[in-house]
């Protein structure tokens, strides 16, 4: 991207709804998971390489926060977004998924780069051969490492799962098998 383009600020798209004077209905559903996808709190679970390619996208130049996403949370309890990048080793495992039980619901999942998706190059007795093995993930980011903009891509595809998401499918039983397979309840 050349250094003098102006990078526009995203504005939230407007639901499905009704539109008339002085007037725009939308259901409830919609409503909630506009203001959701526009607010997401991530917690970055970074541990290495692709933690710098977050730092990038957080920085100036790509700017979350044109997402509504720049409220960083180090706090499991205040996040909804859980960003795990890096080459997380078998011993890590158990301190990843306690991160994850203790998120409040709703919450999604990214798994940054080849690492987090896959163990990445690392295909040895000590690294988890992706995370989906211990946590759920929502979507998968590809790269060694991703550029910011395939992070803002994973953002937006998060973004388009939150707000599509139906206020029912947290207490689904789909849901509930989905939290089973994982053996968290
Ligand atoms: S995917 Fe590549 S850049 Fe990212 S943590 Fe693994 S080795 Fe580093």
């Amino acid at each position: 991207m050349p250094d003098n383009q102006i990078i526009t600020p995203a504005i939230a798209e407007m639901p499905e709804g009704i539109t008339g004077q002085g007037f725009f209905a939308t259901s409830f559903d919609k409503a909630v998971g506009l203001a959701r996808k526009n607010s997401l709190w991530p917690l970055p679970f970074a541990t290495s390489c692709c933690g710098i390619e977050f730092m990038a996208t957080m920085a100036s130049h790509y700017d979350l926060a044109r997402f509504g996403s720049e409220r960083l949370s180090f706090s499991p309890r205040q996040s909804d977004l859980l960003m795990v990048m890096g080459t997380i080793a078998k011993k890590m495992g158990p301190v990843l998924r306690e991160v994850y039980i203790q998120m409040a619901e709703p919450k999604w999942v990214i798994a940054v780069g080849a690492c987090a998706s896959s163990g990445g190059v690392f295909d040895t007795y000590s690294v988890l051969q992706g995370i989906d093995r211990i946590i759920p993930v929502d979507v998968y980011v590809p790269g060694c490492p991703p550029r910011p903009e395939q992070i803002i891509d994973g953002i937006l595809k998060i973004q388009e799962l939150v707000g599509n998401e139906s206020l029912r499918r947290r207490n689904s039983e789909g849901y509930n098998d989905l939290m089973k397979q994982y053996h968290i309840e």
